[in-house]
């Protein structure tokens, strides 16, 4: 074969690097980052210098759809019309039965835009029922409401590019230096040029994302809309708030001052457990920018207050006039790679294609119209854990989960291992043998990879990239696309007849026209050409979508942006003497989720090759633990036995498990999901994985 070469995405975090995949003669692949890429210049972090490993050791995967006759009986190789069969019969069945609600898809930030469409429309067009959700619940629906709330859409309104304007970030509640490098590269290059540049980090933990920053606020964990609040305070008694701007563009601001001057600077320190003068440096270095972006992760999201912890950061950004100018707004750091593209279909249980709302009945009739079809549900959907819940009660009767690993990656692993027993019918489709959720699958559909299949995907810019199919998937493998369009058409349902997923893009282009997101005039061949493309994009013609919001214009229905109270209640569950230690999680430098792909990358384990707990040396001595030692971490819901290392980057009365482990060892005593909880944010449903109490002892 002739050597190839071709364009891709990185299929990990949502900085959305620009790939060159190089194959040579016989077939074998190479990865480097594309130096005509506009957000990584040619840079690539180690995962996604990696990339290549992942794809070519197909040791685990899955290559061809396997059934169980009934529960209990082994996993056998059925060819893909039986399965599909099966599986079309088995909805049918339970449908008919118990109602469209009685079945569920659970999706994954890692779908392809195109496969989002389809399963979306397969759903909520043809089952009639809103109950699809997705990993991105876990992720960013924290930050999806907070936009909605305050700027009047799930709206990134700023680019990259204004990181070598801004010269004041605010990095809350995330480990950019770790968890999305490449951004971080650039951001330090900015600092490196201009030293003059501010860098303020919250977070309980020192991260290396501390290193390069002018200030450190190691905060309380859950104590975040306190802590913005109190600046939002300073900003006002400073006078460096924008009153133009506020009294123009904005509601809210007499109500948000009066809550914020009720505490004193040094109730709110003190609740926090940083200085007043900590406070007052953090909020000059904001009110002396001429550029201020706000980022932040999942520290903020992942929260049973997550919402209003986006409020008040978003509030900041508000306060200040900082939005709609260069250098300057709210900058979500989205952990998966297709996460903004799966919000743009609609692709959650309470969300429409084209950020539509699904409570509004003109936007339901809007893309029933378009899809041909009488009506959509008005119901809003079972969410993630919702959906677990439903399995419980035996009112979900049949989940099919794709590209996603539940039993590792929601909280309280064990319960929802429970529930899905309790599932008359569970289709898990994924690459990997590896994934938790196959020993409870009445059916297992091999799916193909990055690499393997065409499609796109929105990185956290709003910029879209269309990721090229360069290899054949391995066995009878298919890309998601086509699996979903062959149950479509099983279950005899028209509107599935796409011939490739170009076809599957541009209805969706199509049905974003007319709205805030409108990619209308967008096509691969488009993408193609130009690299990648940020929304909206409704004409060639137009210049590039760098900044939302330049003409102070929200959309909100009165035009105005929103600044929002929020409640600065701490909805966490309280420790006691039982459960004295907050537990917090979190990635670590070269994994990525549940390690079904980095962990196969001997390079990438080399970084930290084994599970941890990080404790303080004063808890660990308090409780009798040397470094090294075996401990339990107990919660309230389970255990996780694990080496202890110590560290004083962490608070005192706080301690962190990686997220990535899984069942190791012919055992699950690793799991981090063992221990974390079931409380949710009340309005984005995101639950909390920041905040379990627990107890640890030397095992
Ligand atoms: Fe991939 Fe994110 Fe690393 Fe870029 S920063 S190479 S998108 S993992």
């Amino acid at each position: 074969m002739k050597p190839q070469q071709s364009k891709s995405t990185c299929s990990y975090c949502g900085v959305g690097c620009g790939i060159i995949v190089q194959q040579d003669k016989k077939g074998k692949i190479k990865v480097k980052g594309d130096p005509d890429h506009p957000v990584n210049k040619g840079l690539l972090c180690a995962k996604g210098m990696n990339l290549h490993y992942v794809v070519e050791d197909r040791s685990d995967r899955l290559l061809y759809p396997q059934m169980r006759r009934g529960k209990g009986h082994p996993l056998e190789r059925v060819d893909w019309d039986t399965a599909m069969s099966r599986a079309a019969a088995v909805f049918k069945s339970i449908i008919q039965k118990f109602g469209p609600d009685s079945v569920g898809f659970y999706v994954s930030g890692q779908c392809l835009t195109e496969e989002y469409y389809l399963v979306n429309k397969l759903a909520k067009g043809y089952l009639k029922t809103n109950n699809i959700d997705t990993n991105s619940r876990l992720c960013m629906s924290s930050a999806v409401m907070g936009y909605i709330q305050t700027l009047g859409e799930d709206t990134v309104p700023v680019s990259y590019e204004d990181i070598e304007i801004a010269d004041c970030f605010l990095v809350a509640g995330a480990n950019p230096a770790w968890c999305h490098p490449i951004i971080w590269r650039r951001i330090e290059k900015h600092k490196e040029l201009n030293p003059g540049t501010k860098i303020i980090v919250v977070d309980p933990r020192v991260t290396q994302t501390c290193d390069l920053a002018d200030l450190h606020l190691q905060i309380f964990p859950g104590t975040d809309v306190v802590l913005y609040q109190a600046m939002g305070r300073c900003l006002i008694e400073s006078g460096d708030i924008d009153l133009h701007f506020i009294q123009n563009h904005t509601d809210g601001f007499e109500a948000y001052q009066n809550v914020v001057m009720q505490k004193s600077l040094e109730k709110s320190a003190l609740i926090c457990g940083v200085s007043v003068s900590d406070i007052q440096l953090a909020s000059s270095y904001i009110g002396e920018s001429k550029g201020f972006l706000t980022l932040w992760a999942m520290g903020l999201n992942q929260s049973a207050d997550g919402v209003n912890k986006n409020l008040a950061l978003i509030d900041l950004n508000l306060i200040t006039g900082h939005i709609g100018k260069p250098g300057s707004g709210p900058l979500s750091l989205t952990g998966q790679p297709n996460a903004m593209g799966g919000r743009e279909v609609g692709g959650m249980a309470t969300l429409l294609s084209a950020h539509r709302k699904l409570d509004n009945p003109e936007h339901r009739k809007e893309v029933a119209d378009f899809w041909g079809i009488e009506e959509l549900p008005d119901k809003p959907g079972l969410t993630a854990t919702q959906m677990i819940s439903a399995l419980e009660e035996g009112t979900l009767k049949a989940i099919w989960i794709i590209c996603t690993n539940p039993m590792v990656s929601l909280p309280d692993s064990k319960r929802v291992e429970e529930a899905m027993k309790k599932a008359r019918f569970v289709v898990v489709q994924d690459i990997s043998s590896k994934t938790a959720g196959i020993p409870f699958a009445d059916l297992v559909l091999p799916a193909a990879g990055w690499a393997e299949k065409e499609g796109t995907m929105t990185n956290s810019e709003r910029r879209i990239s269309h990721l090229s199919k360069i290899l054949n998937p391995p066995g009878e493998a298919l890309p998601d696309a086509e699996i979903l369009i062959k149950f479509a058409n099983k279950m005899g349902f028209s509107g599935f007849d796409f011939p490739d997923a170009a076809a599957v893009f541009k209805e969706h282009a199509a049905l974003t026209k007319g709205t805030n997101i409108d990619i209308s005039a967008l096509d691969y061949g488009i993408l193609k050409e130009r690299g990648s493309v940020q929304w909206p994009f409704v004409s060639t013609d137009q210049p590039p979508s760098v900044r939302l919001f330049t003409d102070k214009k929200f959309p909100t229905p009165n035009g105005r942006a929103q600044i929002r109270i929020s409640g600065a209640q701490n909805q966490h569950e309280a420790t006691d003497p039982d459960f004295p230690l907050i537990l917090t999680t979190g990635r670590i430098r070269d994994q990525w989720h549940t390690m079904t792909r980095t962990g196969k990358v001997s390079k990438l384990m080399k970084h930290i090759d084994t599970p941890f707990l990080e404790i303080h040396p004063h808890d660990a001595k308090q409780r009798g633990i040397a470094e090294g030692d075996t401990v339990v971490v107990k919660g309230r819901r389970g255990e996780v036995r694990i080496h202890a290392k110590f560290s004083d980057k962490i608070r005192v009365g706080v301690v962190f498990l990686p997220m990535h482990w899984g069942k190791i060892l012919e055992n699950d005593f690793a799991r981090t999901n063992n221990i974390t909880g079931n409380a949710i944010d009340p309005v984005s449903k995101q639950p909390d994985f920041k905040y379990s109490v627990v107890e640890v002892a030397k095992f």
